[in-house]
């Protein structure tokens, strides 16, 4: 029998994260100010986030070195393992080999640690007492819990409402590492009080809770806020996970002919990405074939727009140039998974843009289904998101055994699923349903996208 895992030392863990941007064919376009049209400076981001990350997410520095204190917090769980799905290319009965690389090891059960852990430690390097951020389903805000719970930093966590009541396990997660975690929209700040008057009932949304933190951040001296996907720094962080599978994949022997990875913001899949993609820039690997999986219930690169849009509700942040549904869209409330951001990171959209990357969209029953076999062969009950993304590795694998051809497949394992118990159980006993965002509804939130004069 071949080898099952594959596995680094600590003395191989990646000692820098990998940054695309130099290495892009076209410039990524510039992020803008909604009140000047003009290219945001450093300047413009300071009440938000530590000059330390405001210059990673414009750097154009190859690789940018990994503090040792953040070296140090990694090396709890990484490198993390990567696997060899010998049982479920078995009962595919396919030649395809598939590889995973699990992220589900970390302290929060996903990959945003990496990035968390990283946040959380800039800002006590500048002095900052007191972050905020959103969360949906709750992994960014637990992992965030869990970085500011190291660095000894206050965490207040503004929570998409409909998750907050349907999930109480990460909330109360984040309270057992110490942070706060409050129903959005709330009555906390202005951006809650609007959504509240115009709508008592308001289920929430991550844009929503994001404009809620964003004030929050902005309006205190002490507080920054942080951001757990989308920006080019926190794709940057996750770089690691990439790197790492670069070792681990030759020490498997095979370089990945397809790499399959779901997208929310972004952050893991790009981690993954990235590092292998600059081979493909380079011209090593012109065939690599790497594809985005995202829901058919929020249809961001493969439905919405290519324009500059705000990353928030309200309007307050800087515009992105980025696939969107718009930012006003609220998701389907019958989703059961997350990857609900009517958004998508830069970076993905412009090396899909440039035909790059490839983008899939899945429904959330085959998704489901998808995610049984992997447990029923695999062993790992995966998160929903990540169910997304074994969809296409098996939807992969079958073709090649229709073909007949053995290619290598790379699958970016984002996390376990042990809080989504509900959502198994809404899948196991039939309760789920399909839904594909309906298309009025795509061009009536896209109605709102804002006027960017330069752009
Ligand atoms: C948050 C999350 C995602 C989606 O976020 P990205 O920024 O797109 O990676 C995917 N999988 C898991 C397990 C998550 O927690």
């Amino acid at each position: 029998m071949e080898r099952t895992k594959f596995v680094l030392d600590e003395k191989d863990m990646p000692t820098f994260w990998y940054n695309i941007l130099p290495d892009l064919p076209v410039p990524l376009p510039p992020v803008m100010h909604p009140g000047t049209g003009q290219p945001v400076t450093p300047n413009d981001l300071a009440p938000l986030f530590p000059m330390a990350l405001i210059m990673q997410e414009f750097s154009p520095e190859r690789y940018i070195e990994i503090p040792d204190e953040v070296q140090a917090v990694y090396r709890s769980w990484r490198p993390t393992t990567l696997f060899r799905a010998h049982r479920l290319e078995k009962a595919l009965d396919t030649p395809a080999r598939i590889y995973y690389k699990y992220e589900g090891s970390s302290p929060a059960g996903s990959h945003k640690p990496n990035t968390a852990v990283a946040q959380a430690y800039y800002n006590r390097q500048e002095g900052v007492k007191r972050l905020t951020t959103e969360t949906g389903a709750g992994q960014w805000g637990s992992s965030l819990a869990f970085g500011c719970m190291l660095f000894g930093l206050e965490l207040k966590v503004y929570m998409v409402k409909v998750s907050y009541h349907q999930k109480p396990y990460r909330r109360i997660m984040m309270e057992t590492w110490g942070a706060k975690c409050i129903p959005s929209p709330s009555l906390d700040t202005n951006a809650g009080r609007t959504v509240l008057a115009r709508d008592p009932e308001s289920p929430g949304s991550l844009g929503i809770a994001i404009s809620e933190a964003v004030e929050d951040a902005a309006t205190r001296d002490d507080t920054h806020y942080s951001l757990g996907s989308v920006l080019n720094h926190v794709l940057m962080h996750q770089t690691i996970i990439g790197q790492e599978a670069k070792k681990q994949m030759e020490m498997a022997g095979f370089y990945p002919d397809i790499i399959v990875g779901c997208v929310g913001g972004g952050s893991n899949f790009a981690g993954m990405f990235l590092p292998f993609l600059k081979d493909k820039i380079d011209g090593r690997k012109p065939d690599l074939r790497i594809i985005n999986v995202e829901p058919a219930s929020c249809p961001t690169l493969t439905k919405g727009l290519y324009a500059y849009d705000f990353g928030d509700e309200a309007g307050m942040t800087p515009l992105l140039k980025m696939h969107t549904l718009g930012h006003k869209f609220i998701p389907p409330p019958v989703h059961a998974g997350g990857l609900r951001y009517h958004g998508m990171a830069p970076i993905i959209c412009h090396v899909y843009k440039l035909g790059l990357v490839e983008a899939r969209a899945v429904g959330q029953l085959a998704t489901f289904e998808a995610g049984l076999t992997f447990a029923r062969t695999e062993g790992i009950v995966s998160a929903p998101e990540t169910n997304h993304a074994i969809r296409v590795v098996i939807d992969e694998a079958l073709k090649c055994r229709e073909s007949g051809e053995a290619k290598t497949i790379l699958l970016a394992h984002s996390g376990h699923g042990h809080f989504d118990m509900a959502a198994y159980e809404s899948y196991l006993t039939g309760k789920l349903a399909d839904y594909e965002y309906p298309e009025d509804r795509v061009r009536e939130a896209l109605a709102s996208l804002p006027q960017v004069p330069t752009a």
